[in-house]
């Protein structure tokens, strides 16, 4: 190619999807294959949130709210807060990349963790900045190691909590210890995508921690336990003064009418959410119960998926795919012995683990 590209696309780590079960079939020539690999609700989208996309087709020749009017006064009633708390992405990853847009210049320091969301790394990249990842201790976040990170000139900090694919989350006392660390120069981010899912009884609830730091978005997602990944929304909520330099760069109509619709049908869903987390802690105490039984190692987790240590990841992977069975390789977070497998029915959580059986000749 004769062009000369940015240095941030040279740089930047290529983020690499959960493998669709129609390309696996397509490539193996099997059929009736399982998809665990990217965490999606294995129980279907809300049925209020697609009754709601049926109804707003009819105006698709229109452009959408750019302002996502209705879906913020819903998401403020839902949360107890004011509409200009909110920021509408398409997907918690648009908003992630907004955030990189209107906060960080090339050259200024990022701190994660070395085995976080990989979004925090590609965003850093594309705005080249200088990025300071701390190693994780027992697969959590390190806080105190990622505090030891920050300097003066640390823009933003971001925490996936649970995180992803670790599964691993920190508790309300060890956040604040280390948001109380920080100047209040330095944007926190805490990505909330698994929060229906956490169950450990000290998990911050971060959409309320801004008011006492005002430092903090925190970020959330319809992608998980409302079932809508395909249709891509998730939102930010903060002090005002963050949300407004976040809405000033993003795209006017980032999040189309069938989204905004059904994510403003979905949040009044309880009863698809918590059947969902239901049916999640289920399948999370039947792979408990199973990986122990067979005595593979395992990250316990509070999100709706599970790293499983099975020796060689990149060939249990590709072994797992022969057999039908997706999930997701982690070598690339750190974790070369290690595969996540998303929670699914019981059908597939069983399938999973009669072909882990198969595979690792237990
Ligand atoms: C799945 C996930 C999200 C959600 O991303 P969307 O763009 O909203 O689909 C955000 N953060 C983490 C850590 C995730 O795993």
């Amino acid at each position: 190619m004769k062009f000369k590209i940015s240095r941030s696309a040279e740089d930047i780590v290529v983020y690499q999807p959960g493998k669709p079960v129609e390309e696996l079939e397509r490539e193996l020539g099997i059929s009736e294959s399982i998809k665990l690999a990217s965490n999606e609700n294995p129980l279907g989208s809300s049925p209020k949130g697609l009754e709601a996309v049926r109804k707003a087709l009819s105006g698709v020749h229109r452009y959408p709210d750019g302002g996502g009017f209705y879906l913020k006064r819903r998401l403020a009633e839902f949360h107890g807060m004011a509409p200009e708390n909110f920021t509408i992405g398409n997907g918690t990853n648009e908003v992630l990349e907004s955030i990189a847009h209107a906060f960080l210049d090339p050259g200024d320091p990022v701190v994660f963790s070395e085995g976080a969301f990989i979004v925090y790394l590609i965003v850093s990249q594309l705005s080249n900045c200088e990025i300071r990842a701390a190693p994780m201790r027992d697969y959590t976040h390190d806080l105190e190691a990622m505090a030891g990170l920050v300097c003066e000139r640390t823009k933003a900090v971001f925490i996936a909590n649970p995180n992803n694919p670790t599964g691993t989350a920190v508790g309300e006392g060890a956040l604040r210890r280390f948001i109380e660390t920080l100047s209040g120069e330095t944007l926190v981010v805490v990505d909330e995508a698994y929060s229906q899912y956490a169950h450990r009884e000290d998990y911050p609830d971060a959409t309320k921690l801004f008011a006492e730091y005002p430092n903090l978005i925190a970020l959330r997602t319809f992608s998980k336990a409302y079932g809508l990944a395909g249709l891509r929304v998730g939102y930010g909520i903060a002090h005002p003064d963050i949300i407004e330099v976040i809405n000033k760069v993003r795209e006017p109509f980032n999040v189309n009418s069938l989204a905004l619709a059904a994510a403003e049908a979905a949040l009044g869903d309880e009863e698809h959410v918590s059947r969902s987390v239901v049916v999640n802690a289920e399948g999370r105490e039947f792979f408990v119960r199973e990986f122990a039984a067979l005595g593979i190692p395992f990250v316990p987790t509070q999100g709706n998926f599970i790293m499983a240590e099975v020796g060689d990841g990149m060939k249990i992977y590709e072994g797992l795919l022969r057999e039908g069975v997706i999930v997701r390789q982690v070598g690339g977070y750190g974790f070369p012995g290690h595969v996540r497998i998303s929670i699914g029915t019981t059908e597939e959580n069983r399938r999973v683990i009669d072909s882990l059986a198969l595979l690792l000749g237990k």
